[in-house]
């Protein structure tokens, strides 16, 4: 076993599709594949065959891609059970607490519910490596389509409690606007202010802005600082819990 290989791939106007490859045993999966054709083309140019499709909801801009690909390849399709009804034809099914074998690599597998009902998240521990599709963003989160926010605090704070040093792979590349509504109600906080210029650099020359690390998330998101009693301030909420906290500040994100 060799050590997981990500490669990031851009996709629609916005997404990021993740490729993961083992050198030593050839396999590649490819998480959350919005749509085949810029898949079909990085595997092309890097000679690779796609073995597994790994999903963590059901939107269109996370499982587009799942019927060309798998019409072409020999694939293993994993997602999440109780979305059986809207991810069509799985071949294994996993919730919370199970762990998925990825050629050798296991991750761990969270319910990750708020952005829809049925989200997971893939934590490749070994390798370092959380895949949280639209759960967790560097600097937001996702919108609460189908969940509530007490869910998604709930989601996000499984995410939070792993090591700082965890690579945070999420599907979209939102971080700049995130970045601004961040400033509005964490804008005394210096790391957000030094990541922020950071961000408008990095999208300045087109670059992405996303893997992040979980330790800069915690220190930055405003979304994982619902307990932070500065932050609670900062939103008329001092000594509030947490979700009341949380809530406020998405409605604000909502609103932004
Ligand atoms: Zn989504
Ligand atoms: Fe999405």
């Amino acid at each position: 076993m060799a050590a997981l290989e990500v490669v990031q791939v851009r996709a629609l106007s916005d997404n990021y599709i993740y490729l993961l490859h083992d050198a030593s045993n050839g396999a590649t999966a490819v998480v959350d594949p919005a749509e085949a054709g810029p898949v079909l083309d990085e595997l092309e140019r890097r000679n690779w065959t796609l073995t597994h499709i790994l999903n963590t909801h059901h939107h269109d801009d996370h499982i587009g891609g799942n019927g060309e690909l798998r019409a072409k390849y020999d694939i293993e399709h994993v997602g999440f059970s109780g979305d059986a009804h809207r991810i069509p034809n799985m071949h294994v099914q996993v919730k919370d607490g199970d762990t998925y074998d990825f050629a050798g690599h296991v991750a761990q597998v969270f319910e990750t519910p708020g952005h829809t009902s049925g989200h997971i998240a893939f934590w490749f521990e070994a390798d370092g490596a959380l895949f949280c599709g639209d759960t967790l963003f560097a600097l937001g989160c996702g919108r609460l389509f189908e969940g509530t926010a007490e869910e998604m605090w709930a989601s996000l704070s499984k995410l939070k409690v792993l090591p700082p040093e965890t690579q945070v792979y999420c599907a979209h590349e939102y971080t700049q606007s995130n970045a601004r509504f961040a400033l509005s109600v964490d804008g005394t906080n210096a790391e957000l202010q030094a990541r922020s210029d950071e961000i408008d650099r990095a999208r300045a020359a087109d670059k992405p802005t996303v893997p992040s690390s979980l330790a800069i998330e915690l220190a930055t998101n405003p979304f994982l600082r619902a307990d932070d009693a500065t932050l609670a301030a900062n939103v008329g909420l001092a000594g509030a819990d947490p979700i009341a906290v949380f809530t406020e500040v998405r409605t604000r994100k909502d609103n932004f």
